[in-house]
């Protein structure tokens, strides 16, 4: 099979599976998803979505984070993993926004990979899914689904990943394969014991070919 023809395979499965896939975060505009894509670094989606609401209800907009005292900004966060560190983003993050482009959001990868707690993957979540820009976000999910399935060969970093998803991924559909390989990585093909019994993928995946058949054959 060629890689073009994996592609080909792999998106036809998840069009049928899962055809309108979206972020799990809670939000309802650019600034709360930007908030909220910066506090998910290495945290769950679920426990960002249970302190968020609080969160936007007290700072709903860029000018009142921008304004926030670190103490009492860190009380609302501070169950989220590296409480101190994204406090002192989220405020970093509020004043650029405000001074350096005029209180709007950027939607542009360069323009937010300046911002404080924004690196190329959150950059490339929020013009995907506020700007539907061919950008992809490459996590850690996305980074071993993909590697699992072959649709990356000898990748050895997200950025690597990214360049050669980019390349075979329709542009229509770069926002959609990005939530496709994250779902799938979060709920099936998990990192520790992938739960190949229960995957759709399994006939084309060679990870499953060379390395769980065996293990699967021995869990029955
Ligand atoms: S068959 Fe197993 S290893 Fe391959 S994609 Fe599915 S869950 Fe992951």
């Amino acid at each position: 099979m060629t890689r073009k023809q994996r592609f080909e395979h792999v998106i036809a499965y998840f069009e049928e599976a899962m055809p309108d896939p979206e972020t799990e975060l809670l939000y309802d505009n650019p600034y709360q998803l930007l908030v909220a894509v910066i506090l998910s670094a290495q945290c769950t989606d679920k426990r960002v979505n249970m302190h968020t609401p609080a969160l936007f209800e007290r700072y709903p907009d860029i000018p009142s984070l921008a304004t926030a005292e670190y103490d009492e900004l860190f009380s609302y966060i501070k169950s989220i993993s590296f409480p101190g560190n994204k406090t002192r983003h989220l405020m970093g993050m509020a004043k650029m926004v405000e001074e350096k482009f005029a209180g709007e959001i950027p939607m542009t990868v360069d323009e937010l990979v300046q911002l404080p707690g924004v690196g190329r993957k959150t950059a490339n979540v929020i013009t995907s899914v506020v700007d539907n820009q061919p950008n992809m976000a490459v996590d850690t999910h996305v980074f071993r689904v993909s590697a699992r399935l072959g649709l990356t060969v000898r990748a050895k970093t997200p950025l690597e990943t990214e360049k050669q998803l980019i390349k075979y991924v329709p542009t229509g559909l770069v926002y959609k394969f990005h939530h496709w390989l994250i779902l799938h990585g979060r709920y099936v093909c998990v990192a520790r014991r992938p739960k190949c019994e229960e995957c759709g993928l399994k006939p084309l995946c060679p990870y499953f070919q060379k390395v769980m058949k065996a293990e699967v054959v021995k869990r029955k």
